[in-house]
């Protein structure tokens, strides 16, 4: 009898509930977890973090080669920043609200005697030169992925204006970029054993008694990721994404599970590249917004930082004006956006945004022992609203490029009679089976996959032919929109029976 396989995401969910049960069996004595299956867990995030530098290069490579257009990139660039704008600055101003209610509640800390050590903070110019790499190595070698992004648009724009003598290139990187993804599929079948090994040392080593003081102050941490996400995701995904919010949270479940028990954004990318695919973003956009979210856009970090800077400034005695309000609001948004997706790095960006308003940098101190708790809602919610933004600029692409179809005048030879319909048709068969890579799903819909890029042909009624977003190793390169009559004229040249 065959058996039935576990769908991943049930594993992973599973092994989430399993990590915390066993992990509170740990947590008198949490050595053992600590010393034998914490490195197991991470065993798994170094490597993601081994896949994660060349799938985030070769996937934005081959997303600029199939765009074909550098004005495409820019456009796709502008809707995620505006998105990942607006969205961490909505996280925020919830964050103050939230904390504001909760102020009268939270447990007053005395801070006499609390220190804490400020590590380097950049300035914003620093942190703008340091996007472009000096070297071709740097920017893999740490694993710094601002620059392996701006790196891999310079190679992406270049191998387009190389024109003919680029197409060796782009192959190759088409085949790299599918060879990592099978790298990286290896890797995540592993996703259950990792969430468990991660998970467990983390409730051992911070039983419930570590909240102490701190319980009201993480609750209205994960009120606002939590009212963040349904609200905010929910809305876009829905209004502007063309997805329903319960699919959505369905379908990133595995990613969020991972980004909650790694706290890494950027271990949990190979997983949301997969999850937000399956929920029907384009990959060439995904491989593109997500990695760049995973570097820049942080929501849960700026709740965090908002709802931290509150309590600390209520420990101190200090009560906030809405001017400083607007200044948390303000450099929480920039500092999250230097946030690097790594466990833990919130924290470095909360000093930013204490400096900002005056407020002593030794209150994070006060909140620095559960910090690991702050940051798995964070990172959860940071990944997330990567994935919101890739269907987002997906569906808003699809419908741009559907307005832009059907501005393009359609004159020239088109097939009026049934007999040359059947020719047609008779033609498109021919031209798919001779292409073994192809299959057509017949007239008038047809779609071809070649690899894992589709090529979209729909036929009219009228059978004038038009063609969606492609890459075809057969199309002349640089041609990724082929308006009707050009792409008759195409099918003429393949099949010269095609007389119509
Ligand atoms: N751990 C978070 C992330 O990877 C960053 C943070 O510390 O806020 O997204």
């Amino acid at each position: 009898m065959k058996q039935k396989k576990i769908p991943l995401s049930l594993q992973i969910f599973l092994a989430l509930g399993l990590g915390i049960a066993v992990g509170m069996a740990f947590t008198g004595n949490p050595t053992f977890a600590v010393s034998y299956i914490k490195p197991f867990g991470t065993i798994f995030l170094n490597l993601l973090k081994f896949v994660v530098v060349p799938i985030v290069f070769f996937s934005i490579l081959s997303g600029i080669i199939s765009m074909s257009d550098i004005r495409k990139v820019g456009s796709i660039g502008v809707k995620t920043l505006v998105y990942y704008t607006c969205t961490t600055a909505g996280a925020i101003v919830l964050a103050m609200f939230l904390a504001n209610l909760f102020k009268g509640f939270f447990t007053v800390i005395d801070p006499t005697g609390v220190t804490f050590e400020p590590g380097e903070t950049a300035s914003f110019m620093d942190t703008l030169v340091d996007i472009f790499p000096s070297n071709i190595i740097a920017p893999f070698a740490n694993a710094s992925m601002l620059q392996v992004i701006v790196a891999a648009l310079l190679f992406g724009f270049g191998i387009l204006a190389a024109g003919e003598k680029g197409r060796p290139a782009a192959a190759l990187v088409d085949s790299l970029t599918e060879v990592c993804m099978k790298v990286m599929d290896i890797i995540l079948r592993l996703s259950p054993i990792g969430v468990f090994c991660l998970i467990l040392p983390v409730v051992a080593e911070n039983g419930p008694q570590i909240l102490g003081n701190l319980g009201l102050v993480l609750l209205c941490a994960y009120i606002g990721y939590f009212l963040h996400a349904v609200i905010v995701y929910s809305a876009t995904v829905k209004a502007l994404g063309g997805v329903s919010p319960l699919a959505f949270f369905k379908g990133m479940f595995p990613a969020m599970a991972m980004a909650f028990s790694s706290a890494s954004s950027v271990g949990t990318l190979p997983l949301n590249l997969e999850c937000t695919e399956r929920l029907g973003a384009r990959r060439d956009i995904a491989s593109f917004v997500l990695p760049l979210g995973a570097t820049i856009n942080m929501d849960g970090t700026a709740i965090y930082q908002g709802v931290c800077a509150v309590f600390i400034a209520t420990c101190y005695g200090v009560d906030l004006t809405l001017g400083q309000m607007i200044t948390i609001v303000l450099t929480a948004t920039l500092a999250s956006i230097g946030t690097a997706g790594v466990p833990g790095s919130g924290v470095v960006m909360l000093t930013m945004v204490l400096e900002s308003v005056n407020l002593p940098v030794a209150g994070i101190g006060l909140v620095i022992g559960v910090d690991r708790i702050f940051d798995m809602g964070r990172t959860t919610v940071n990944i997330t609203g990567d994935a919101a933004c890739a269907l987002v600029v997906s569906n808003l692409e699809k419908k741009a490029e559907a307005r832009r179809a059907a501005r393009r005048p359609r004159a020239g030879p088109q097939p009026k009679t049934s007999a040359a319909r059947n020719k047609f048709r008779a033609a498109l068969t021919v031209l798919f089976t001779e292409d073994r890579s192809a299959h057509a799903e017949g007239v008038p819909h047809v779609a071809v996959k070649i690899g894992h890029r589709v090529l979209g042909l729909s036929v009219l009624a009228d059978l004038k032919v038009e063609m969606g977003p492609c890459c075809h190793a057969g199309l002349p390169h640089g041609t990724d929109h082929l308006p009707g009559p050009d792409g008759v004229a195409l099918l003429h040249r393949k099949v010269p029976a095609l007389a119509i």
